[in-house]
């Protein structure tokens, strides 16, 4: 079924405390559009995580399995449990939810998740390997002609119901964020579009990119992307490059696929790897979440222009450089082309989401 481009117009919310009703805005469904998604059986990179869950979900859950732990979290959230090593949640079992009908919502509306700040934008997980890249190349030459998206439906119910349920505290939660610099809506759009025509792009001084974290801080804090053959991998940095692991669903010591040293400069790419690389950066430069992280810089340095432009460097060198990566842990050399640059997409794109996995918004 396609879908309009945003979200049904949801019922007035009464705000508690306030003099005023709050109606609800529709949700921006434009970074979904033309995407299409379908589960990859044998995959659970997206339960490598805590999802939060409300008090009536816990009281679910805590039904089919009463020996469930949770971490509390503030103002009534609770987190379900993962396991050692970088294992995934606890109720996961052979890749498949133990709890699937009382799973909670950040579960049920994966890839999708929705930021809040100006407007409340749906977005894909693109670390997800059940969408497909076509969605994302026709970003390459810029925004799209929005389209309803398509094969997302039940994500998208959970979301818009999730969003009806917490809509009253998400837009108090709207007029309470902090910006270190403020710009109007009419200027940051002119901001983008002036990135969209001349888009940042790396250069050999800003190889290698940034490290991956160590191991010893935790390997629940490592990168991880679903490999093909190998399963959820995870990046860590050192001494003699890039060191992989392959992370154990039940939370065993991981396996260590090998030590990969990073690209020292910028990585040869095809043509159709460069046009999916640019479709990516034109993608993040609409997604508010993406945008936000650069307006929230406490101390920053330079303009927002200046902000933006060197954070989708950054991210275009870390997706070159675990393209790279994968391509020499899959026993190939030579120019990345289009498949590559997906696979570093996909293994870079969970960072840039304030809640990506695991619904750790409150
Ligand atoms: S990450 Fe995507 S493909 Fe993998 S289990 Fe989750 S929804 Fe399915
Ligand atoms: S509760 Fe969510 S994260 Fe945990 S196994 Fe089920 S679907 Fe995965």
């Amino acid at each position: 079924m396609l879908r309009p481009a945003t979200s049904p117009l949801r019922p007035p919310v009464a705000a508690e405390g306030l003099d005023i009703p709050l109606a609800l805005p529709r949700i921006d469904l434009a970074l979904l559009g033309g995407f299409r998604f379908q589960c990859r059986p044998g995959c659970g990179l997206c339960c490598f995580a805590e999802p939060a869950v409300t008090a009536a979900e816990r009281h679910q859950l805590v039904q089919i399995e009463p020996e469930l732990e949770f971490v509390e979290g503030a103002r009534g959230w609770a987190f379900l449990t993962s396991r050692p090593n970088g294992g995934a949640c606890e109720l996961l079992t052979d890749t498949r939810c133990r709890a699937h009908a009382a799973r909670p919502t950040p579960c049920q509306q994966f890839p999708i998740t929705v930021h809040v700040s100006d407007r409340a934008q749906a977005s894909l997980v693109l670390s997800c390997p059940g969408i497909d890249a076509a969605g994302i190349l026709r970003w390459s030459g810029g925004p799209p002609i929005p389209v309803g998206p398509r094969g997302l439906d039940a994500e998208l119910d959970a979301a818009d119901a999730e969003w009806v349920r917490s809509g009253t505290e998400r837009e108090l939660d709207r007029h309470a964020i902090r910006r270190g610099r403020s710009i109007s809506l009419h200027d940051l759009a002119a901001l983008r579009a002036g990135l969209h025509r001349e888009l940042p792009w790396p250069v050999d001084e800003d190889f290698p990119s940034e490290e991956p974290p160590d191991p010893s801080d935790g390997l629940a804090g490592l990168p991880v992307t679903f490999v093909p053959g190998h399963g959820r991998v995870a990046f860590a940095t050192h001494a003699g490059g890039w060191m992989l692991f392959e992370l154990s669903e039940v939370g065993d010591e991981p396996g260590t696929l090998g030590v990969i040293p990073p690209p020292t400069a910028t990585p040869e790419v095809t043509t159709q790897g460069e046009q999916l690389l640019r479709g990516y950066l034109h993608y993040l430069l609409e997604r508010d979440d993406a945008v936000e992280g650069v307006l929230a810089q406490e101390a920053p340095e330079g303009s927002v222009e200046e902000g933006l432009a060197a954070d989708l460097i950054r991210t275009a060198a870390t997706v070159l450089s675990r393209a790279s990566v994968l391509q020499r842990l899959d026993g190939r050399d030579g120019a990345l082309d289009a498949a590559d640059l997906w696979e570093g997409v996909r293994a870079t794109d969970a960072e840039w989401l304030d809640r990506p996995t695991t619904g750790r918004r409150f």
